[in-house]
C-alpha cells in the first residue's frame, strides 16, 4: 500500500462515493442519532508506515456506537484470557444485532461478542472488577487514539430511555445465568459504552495495533499479543457485520466493525487501520456510503486480505 498516495486514493473515493448518497437513512431507534446530516461523510486511514490521510467530515466527532464492542472485546480479553468464552461465542449469528430468539435457543449464551448480547455479557464481565466500564472503555479508546474521547451523555440517554429490546435481551441472559449484575445496570452501561463519541482520524489511530501486530504505533506501546491480534481480527472478518457480514466480505474483504452511528473500521492486517463515517444506514445497519468508499477503496489499492 506503500506505492500509492493514499490522500489521491481517498480523494478518488471520495468522488466515486457521490451517486450513494440518499440511500438508505439514519438510525432514528436512537432519537438522538435521527437528526445527524446524512450527508456527512468523512474517511481516514493511517498506515502502520506512518503515513495519514483524510477526506471529507473525518475529524468530526460522531456517536461510535456498536464500534466500541472491539476495545471492552479487548479489555475483556487482556484481563480475563480465555475466560471469556464461557460466555460468548464466537460465531456470526445471521440474525440482527438486536436478536432475541437464537440467543433463547442457544440457553443465553450469546453467538459472538459483537451482537448486542454479547457485547452485553462482556460487559458484565468487566462489571465484576471494574467499577465504571464505560469510563474504562472511552479511556483505553482515548488512550489508544492519542487524545481524549468523550461520552455524549444525550445520545446515551436517548438509547436508554428506548432500549426496550436490549433490556429483554439482558433479562433472558440475567435469567439463564450469562450476566450476573443487575440487568438494568447492565444496559445502562452498555448505552453509555455506546455512547462513545469519536472522528474518523481518532478511529483510524486507535485501531492501529490490529493492523501492527497488537502494537500501536501511537502510544509506542504493546496492546495485544500478536496471536489474540489475529484472532480479534478473525472474529471481525467473521461477526463485525451482523448479519450481512458475508456480503461485506464479498464486496470489501477485510475484517472491519460496523456501527449504527454510522462508522465502520476496517484493518488491513500489516498494514493500515480505515475509518469511514456516513450516517446513512442499510437495513442491517451498516453504513451505505461507508460500505461503498471502503469497496472502492480496496478496489484502487488491491489491499482486500481476500
Ligand atoms: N447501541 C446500539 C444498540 O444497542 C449499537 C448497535 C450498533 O451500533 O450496531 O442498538
Amino acid at each position: 500500500m506503500d506505492e500509492f498516495s493514499i490522500a489521491d486514493v481517498l480523494a478518488e473515493v471520495a468522488v466515486l462515493v457521490k451517486p450513494h448518497f440518499g440511500k438508505g437513512r439514519p438510525a432514528d431507534y436512537i432519537p438522538q442519532l435521527a437528526s445527524v446530516p446524512p450527508g456527512k461523510f468523512g474517511m481516514a486511514v493511517r498506515l502502520v508506515s506512518g503515513e495519514e490521510a483524510v477526506v471529507g467530515d473525518a475529524d468530526e466527532g460522531f456517536s461510535v456506537q456498536s464500534i466500541t464492542k472491539i476495545f471492552s472485546l479487548g479489555l475483556a480479553l487482556n484481563r480475563f484470557g480465555d475466560e471469556v468464552w464461557t460466555r460468548v461465542g464466537k460465531e456470526p449469528s445471521g440474525t440482527p444485532f438486536n436478536h432475541l430468539s437464537q440467543l433463547e435457543a442457544e440457553e443465553g449464551v450469546p453467538r459472538n461478542p459483537f451482537i448486542n448480547a454479547g457485547a452485553m455479557a462482556i460487559c458484565d464481565q468487566l462489571m465484576d472488577v471494574f467499577k465504571d466500564p464505560p469510563a474504562l472503555v472511552r479511556g483505553f479508546a482515548g488512550f489508544l487514539a492519542g487524545e481524549k474521547a468523550e461520552i455524549d451523555e444525550a445520545v446515551a440517554a436517548s438509547e436508554l430511555a428506548n432500549a426496550w429490546q436490549n433490556r429483554a435481551i439482558a433479562n433472558l441472559m440475567r435469567g439463564k445465568g450469562t450476566i450476573n449484575h443487575d440487568p438494568e445496570a447492565v444496559v445502562a452501561a452498555y448505552c453509555r459504552q455506546c455512547a462513545l463519541t469519536m472522528s474518523c482520524r481518532q478511529l483510524a489511530r486507535a485501531m492501529l495495533p490490529l493492523a501492527a501486530g497488537g502494537f500501536s504505533p501511537i502510544v509506542e506501546e504493546t496492546i495485544f499479543p500478536e496471536r489474540l491480534t489475529r484472532r480479534l481480527n478473525a472474529l471481525l472478518l467473521t461477526c463485525g457485520i451482523y448479519d450481512s457480514v458475508g456480503s461485506f466480505a464479498y464486496r470489501v474483504g477485510l475484517p472491519a466493525k460496523s456501527g449504527v452511528g454510522g462508522g465502520i473500521v476496517a484493518i488491513v492486517p500489516g498494514k493500515a487501520a480505515i475509518a469511514v463515517w456516513s450516517p446513512a444506514l442499510d437495513r442491517f445497519g451498516t453504513s451505505v456510503v461507508g460500505t461503498v468508499a471502503l469497496e472502492r477503496f480496496t478496489q484502487l489499492t488491491n489491499c482486500s486480505v481476500l
